[in-house]
């Protein structure tokens, strides 16, 4: 007879500990299996950890959580192959509690803190168990099946697996991936002194910095690459999609190498030494391709029901943490009424629905599918508004008014305004 627990949370990352911390502060029998000798040794992310849900659920994080720098400026950056047009945003509004909920962490330190809280509030933490089935009991869902063939029953499991969410898929809530559907990524870590980040960034004390890249860092595909401030490191990393990547048959290192090597890039990095390099997945389904959310006796929080909000925002942790919440309210609500079928959980998805996860996931709906078709956005308007910057400043004996004709005159030869301006109105559309 296998052993039985209320429930079973398969994965402890950011949604999986979410979910076991508050079932386990209602004095439920918890068990948060991991893959990974510890939770975080198999995870990697950029990463800004986006803090609003944890601070509700812990909060006097800011005080024992591993956190890096808080993030007070935003960059936003253009490339051409030579060129850097830039948008950068810095507020002293940010550097003070709660430090706009935006800190940069490494994911190893992070996850095993935070599956440490969900552990003292009486979770049981499973590490080295790889979840590799669900047990079925007719149409009902009633436990997980683990490497070796030993099974663990619940009243109902919690698949917080991650992007490659082997469970959905065995509990029949989600078709096989496409390559428009995931995002490739590939990041480094390069340490550096704490003085030189802050003299190369302007930053003073835990100040942090985030920069989103497009264009050439990721040689003009559909993505984009990011450069975090860490206290003695820089994190750098690009993520594209595995449909852009096979057309243009790049790989991801390949993508990555060339970002390191951008002029603009390399004076940044100069100095520093690889401590990391790794990879990792990013779902992008978006709302209208997500997959079935729950099930008899079955839930899906985090990246493995594709909660990621990859627009400019590029936030997952919060929204992992916040569906890893409310799976663990929609179960509380089950067990009062001793009901774990698919009817009862289906408030999951109301919850979802009435909460920040669906709605920036309706908002940015049209995104993916952008994305596809945008590939103006990514090469060509880069290069355009770089060339056009260039020739703006560029000193010469020509008169300002000429030049600022000249700068016109290339823009509606290149740009072809009418169809730039049906393209603004296709991205306008696709983040509205
Ligand atoms: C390069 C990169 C950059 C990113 N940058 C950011 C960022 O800056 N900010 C942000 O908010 N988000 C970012 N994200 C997204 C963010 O990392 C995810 O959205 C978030 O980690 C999702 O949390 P999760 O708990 O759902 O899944 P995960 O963090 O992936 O955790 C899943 C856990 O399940 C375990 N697991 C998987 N399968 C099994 C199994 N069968 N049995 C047992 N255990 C299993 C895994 O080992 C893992 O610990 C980034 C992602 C990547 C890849």
């Amino acid at each position: 007879m296998a052993d039985k627990v209320d429930v079973i949370i398969v994965g402890a990352g950011p949604a999986g500990s979410a979910a076991a911390l508050v079932l386990a502060r209602k004095g439920l029998d918890v068990a948060l299996l991991e893959r990974g000798h510890k939770p975080g040794s198999k995870n990697l992310f950029g990463g800004i950890l986006f803090t609003t849900v944890l601070s509700e659920l812990i909060p006097e994080f800011l005080d024992e959580a591993p956190l890096e720098r808080h993030i007070m400026r935003r960059k936003f950056s253009l490339l051409s192959k030579d060129s850097e047009l830039n948008m950068e945003f810095g507020t002293e509004a940010f550097n003070t509690p709660p430090y706009n909920h935006s800190f940069s962490v490494f994911r190893v330190p992070f996850d095993e803190w935070f599956a440490g809280k969900a552990e003292e509030a009486g979770a049981m933490v499973v590490p080295s168990t790889v979840a590799e089935d669900v047990v079925w009991d007719g149409d009902k869902i009633i436990g997980v099946k683990m490497h070796g063939g030993e099974e663990l029953h619940a009243n109902v499991v919690i698949a917080a697996d991650g992007v490659n969410s082997l469970l959905s898929e065995k509990a029949k809530l989600r078709q096989p991936f496409n390559g428009h559907s995931m995002i490739m990524a590939a990041k480094m870590v390069i340490g550096m002194p704490r003085e030189v980040i802050e003299s190369r960034f302007c930053l003073e004390k835990d100040e942090g910095s985030a920069t989103q890249y497009f264009g050439d860092a990721v040689k003009g595909l559909f993505g984009g690459g990011f450069l975090y401030t860490n206290k003695e490191s820089l994190s750098i990393g690009m993520g594209c999609s595995v449909h852009a990547m096979g057309y243009s048959k790049n790989k991801p290192e390949e993508i990555l190498d060339h970002m390191v090597e951008h002029p603009c890039i390399r004076k940044i990095l100069r100095g520093g030494e690889i401590l990391e390099y790794s990879g990792h997945m990013i779902p992008e389904y978006g709302y209208d391709h997500m997959p079935k959310l729950y099930g008899n006796g079955i839930m899906v929080a985090g990246d493995a029901a594709g909660f990621v909000d990859a627009s400019h925002y590029q936030e997952g942790t919060n929204l992992a943490m916040y569906s890893g919440v409310l799976a663990a309210e929609t179960f509380l609500a089950a067990h009062e009424k001793g009901d774990y079928s698919e009817a009862s959980l289906k408030q999951y998805r109301t919850k979802l629905e009435n909460s920040f996860v669906l709605k920036d996931m309706k908002k940015f709906r049209k995104l993916p599918e952008f994305g596809k078709n945008g590939d103006r956005f990514f090469k060509e308007y880069p290069e355009l508004f770089t060339e056009l910057m260039k020739d703006y400043f560029t000193m010469s004996m020509q008169s300002k008014h000429e030049i600022e004709k000249g700068v016109i005159k290339k823009f509606l030869k290149k740009g072809k305004p009418f169809r730039f301006a049906m393209d603004m109105i296709k991205m306008i559309r696709a983040v509205r």
